[in-house]
């Protein structure tokens, strides 16, 4: 039995997860099939969660949020994780809202963090466009300002939340021809936006139930008091700013979806019998679950590690890039050998090693790439 106990837990985190946790398995975890069915999860379960005080839990209370920090969000992004609920897309609606307490201004602020934070407003993040993924500063979004207004035309691709979002976080041009200097990003809500258009939700090999989708703008008018922090040309050093909460999260997840993979296939293992005998019994089996318990703990360890870093204000670039990076990688190490305990079961959709090895794959490649995470580590030695 691991008796391992993360060392930021207290007794106010204790009982805090032990309501995440019922609320996870009461209001999600019968709902997921469908979700995966329909490629999104509704709107309903983001106001459910609000009023149940799990969104936006780390934004200060006076703007709506739960007044705590990022142990809260870990805990529920943690719990998600390890069942495999993968079409919640609360990462990025918190990324979004951590753009909005770190850069808004009082005034945006108050204008859509109590909104996020009660689950009426999910947030999403547009960056990445068809010709401009890991080369950020590619982007072709334009928005040009006019009166009180700005103009946006232009397109993003694999916008998770995409289809769900009520507000946006758009990385645009406000001067085109320039790079990081002419990039900006604007908080785009889109209620009954003339000239926005939601593409259709992809389909993906994995996390099947979450909205990941394309986004469609022709000339649609926002106003200029929606410039992030109200300064133009600060979008790099904005987005920049909040990489390593954005690399924390994706690597406190993918070292959930190892602990729920590990004990699955664990339980799998000791029930499963061929030749006369447990699988858990071949020396195999008792080798392969050593290593990836160890494995799983020392990234329990490093991202422990990060989550207390973060609330101290201490995680820098280069250590959540090494999270993210190597995290992400034995994440995948990991569920693939618990696929391979499950045999044949392990390769369909009804265990949950399956769909947590389907959903493991893109940790590697969204938030940064994990080849561009090497590149920040390695200019940093
Ligand atoms: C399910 C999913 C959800 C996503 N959610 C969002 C979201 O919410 N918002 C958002 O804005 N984006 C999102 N993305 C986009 C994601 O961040 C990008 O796909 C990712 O950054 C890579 O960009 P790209 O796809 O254009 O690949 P490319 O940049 O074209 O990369 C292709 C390959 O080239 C490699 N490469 C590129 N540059 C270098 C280099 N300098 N050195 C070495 N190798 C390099 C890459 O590592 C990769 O292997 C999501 C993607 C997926 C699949």
């Amino acid at each position: 039995m691991d008796t391992y106990v993360s060392p930021w837990m207290d007794d106010e985190l204790v009982i805090f997860r032990d309501s995440i946790m019922k609320f996870v398995e009461a209001e999600m975890l019968p709902y997921d099939a469908a979700w995966r069915g329909q490629q999104h999860v509704g709107a309903d379960i983001w106001r459910k969660a609000g009023a149940a005080g799990l969104l936006c839990t780390d934004v200060p209370a006076q703007f709506g949020g739960g007044g705590g920090d990022f142990r809260h969000e870990a805990i529920l992004y943690a719990e998600l994780g390890r069942r495999g609920l993968s079409g919640f897309g609360q990462g990025v609606h918190s990324i979004c809202a951590q753009y909005l307490v770190n850069h808004g201004t009082d005034a945006q602020r108050r204008s859509f963090l109590p909104r996020m934070a009660s689950g009426e407003l999910i947030g999403a993040i547009g960056m990445t466009e068809p010709s401009a993924g890991s080369d950020l500063q590619g982007i072709k979004t334009r928005a040009l300002r006019d009166g009180d207004d700005y103009v946006i035309s232009g397109s993003k691709i694999f916008i998770t939340n995409g289809y769900l979002a009520g507000l946006i976080a758009l990385v645009v041009k406000t001067t085109p021809g320039e790079g990081a200097k002419g990039t900006s990003i604007i908080l785009v809500e889109t209620a009954d936006l003339p000239g926005f258009r939601v593409g259709r939700i992809l389909d993906k090999m994995g996390m099947k139930a979450q909205d990941t989708a394309e986004l469609f703008f022709d000339e649609v008018r926002v106003p200029a008091a929606n410039l992030l922090g109200g300064a133009e040309g600060q979008g790099f050093y904005q987005l920049m700013a909040d990489l390593p909460y954005e690399r924390a999260l994706i690597a406190v997840s993918g070292v959930a979806a190892m602990e729920g993979g590990l004990a699955a296939t664990i339980a799998y293992v000791k029930d499963r019998r061929a030749f006369g005998q447990s699988i858990a019994e071949f020396q195999n089996t008792k080798f392969k679950l050593a290593e990836l318990a160890t494995k799983t703990r020392v990234a329990r360890v490093f991202v422990d590690d990060c989550i207390a870093r973060i609330v101290a204000g201490t995680l820098d670039t280069v250590t959540a890039s090494m999270a993210k990076y190597w995290v992400s990688d034995t994440q995948q190490e990991v569920l693939d050998e618990c696929v391979q305990l499950h045999g044949g079961y392990g390769y369909m959709n009804e265990y949950l090693v399956c769909r947590l090895f389907a959903d493991a794959r893109v940790q590697r490649i969204y938030g940064g790439t994990n080849e561009i995470m090497k590149v920040l580590i390695s200019r940093a030695l």
